[in-house]
């Protein structure tokens, strides 16, 4: 860090600022976490310079014999911890796993059926402002209004009316359980591939903390920067017989040369989450995501679904006569990091939001247990209910005293 420091103070200050950012903050961005340092030195390392086009043993490129080795390493963790029967792990991103879905089993023009944006899905499910959207024709489904759930009945008769060649189950702000089984039996009734895009939960599954999608669906995506805790990434893992299809859609369809170093990193994660440290972490994440909730509920800040079985939560601000995006001003103000997020039936824009997403992988990487997550609810409901968004307003003050005392009680990146 000195050498950087010396030649380029301009990056070496915002490294810095951003640990500062980090540790002077609650970090409540539910698919965020705070990797290791020993995931953060694989990332760093020398491995970033190898160009590795195919795959081990099979390289367009001479020298790759020790990146070889870290990428057989990956696969065998991802394999190992994920009980599945084929991993790649060459994703750079899980938008980039999600386009390898697509190259696998679907033409431009096919049918997608998948969770709508504004549900609770994810852009590349067939969003209209993303590839998926443009090239495929998706169909939506949602939640049911009164339970807030996904609506397995609507998803069933989308499923006979269209003749997907893909359903999709996973999303970015689903706060319960997947019924995989289900979604399985729905699959095979209309000769469906079923793919789970586990973005947001595959932590929890690695962590043995909920049930896994990985003995029902053909493939399951996801990225390793999540719950996970790992480098900034994505893969997956599918059944053997999708095995070959899937690698090629990977490469060369969809990407050039894998990032060697992030593979290692990956390698180093996968054997942070087989241990029971790890499974620890992930139960807590969720004892600490459901204390939240419930904290914020009894402020009057609704947990859509009535609360959470992972790691986030999202929110209904309607009964405190706060939007979302003003919620995440007034937040931002007061030292808490969350953010606006559509909820099921929203009558406001996007941008604007009626809710908010709160999760606990961050704060739980910290230390913090359940007594904090109270707290944190309360910190919350003050600031987007007493403050304006202005951080020198008394009340922004106050609650950002607060954070600072308790996230100087759980520093981030301690040494
Ligand atoms: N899928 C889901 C469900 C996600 O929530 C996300 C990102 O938040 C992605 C895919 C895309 O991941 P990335 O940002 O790594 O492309």
């Amino acid at each position: 860090f000195d050498a950087l420091q010396a030649f380029d103070p301009d990056i070496s200050d915002v490294l810095l600022s951003e640990l500062d950012r980090l540790r002077s903050g609650l970090q409540l961005i539910a698919s965020e976490n705070m990797s290791s340092p020993t995931v953060l030195t694989a990332l760093g390392s020398t491995l970033s310079n190898k160009y590795a086009e195919g795959y081990p043993g099979r390289r367009y490129y001479g020298g790759c014999a020790e990146v070889d080795k870290a990428e057989n390493i990956a696969i065998q963790r991802c394999t190992d911890l994920f009980g599945a029967e084929h991993a790649n792990v060459q994703p750079h991103s899980g938008a980039s796993a999600n386009q390898a879905v697509y190259g696998a089993f679907m033409k431009p023009g096919d049918t997608l059926l998948a969770m709508s944006l504004p549900m609770g899905g994810h852009l590349t499910h067939g969003a209209k402002v993303s590839f998926s959207g443009k090239w495929f024709n998706a169909i939506g489904y949602g939640v049911d209004k009164q339970t807030e759930n996904i609506d397995y009945d609507q998803v069933e008769a989308l499923a006979k009316e269209h003749r997907p060649k893909v359903i999709c189950a996973g999303g970015s702000a689903i706060p319960r359980l997947i019924d995989f089984e289900r979604i399985r039996a729905i699959a095979d009734e209309v000769g469906a591939i079923f793919w789970v895009d586990a973005a947001h939960f595959i932590g929890l599954v690695a962590g043995k903390a909920i049930p896994s999608p990985v003995p029902y669906a053909d493939v399951v995506t996801f990225t390793t920067h999540k719950v996970l805790r790992g480098p900034r990434s994505g893969a997956l893992v599918c059944r053997e017989q999708h095995g070959k299809a899937l690698d090629k859609a990977v490469f060369p369809m969809m990407q050039g040369g894998p990032q060697m170093n992030t593979i290692a990193a990956k390698a180093v994660n996968f054997k942070e989450c087989a241990t029971p440290e790890y499974a620890a972490y992930a139960k807590q994440v969720i004892a600490n995501a459901q204390a939240l909730a419930e904290s914020l509920g009894e402020k009057g800040i609704r947990p859509i679904t009535g609360g959470t079985d992972t790691h986030l939560s999202l929110h209904d601000l309607q009964g405190v006569e706060v939007t979302g995006a003003d919620a995440e001003k007034r937040a931002d103000a007061a030292g808490i990091v969350l953010n606006k997020n559509a909820i099921p039936f929203d009558p406001q824009k996007p941008n604007i939001a009626s809710g908010i997403r709160v999760g606990s992988p961050c704060v739980t990487t910290q230390g913090m247990g359940t007594a904090e997550m109270k707290q944190i609810g309360e910190l919350i409901h003050r600031a987007v209910t007493q403050s304006d968004g202005d951080p020198d307003h008394p009340v922004a003050k106050e609650v950002r005293a607060q954070v600072t005392d308790l996230v100087g009680r759980f520093p981030a990146y301690a040494r």
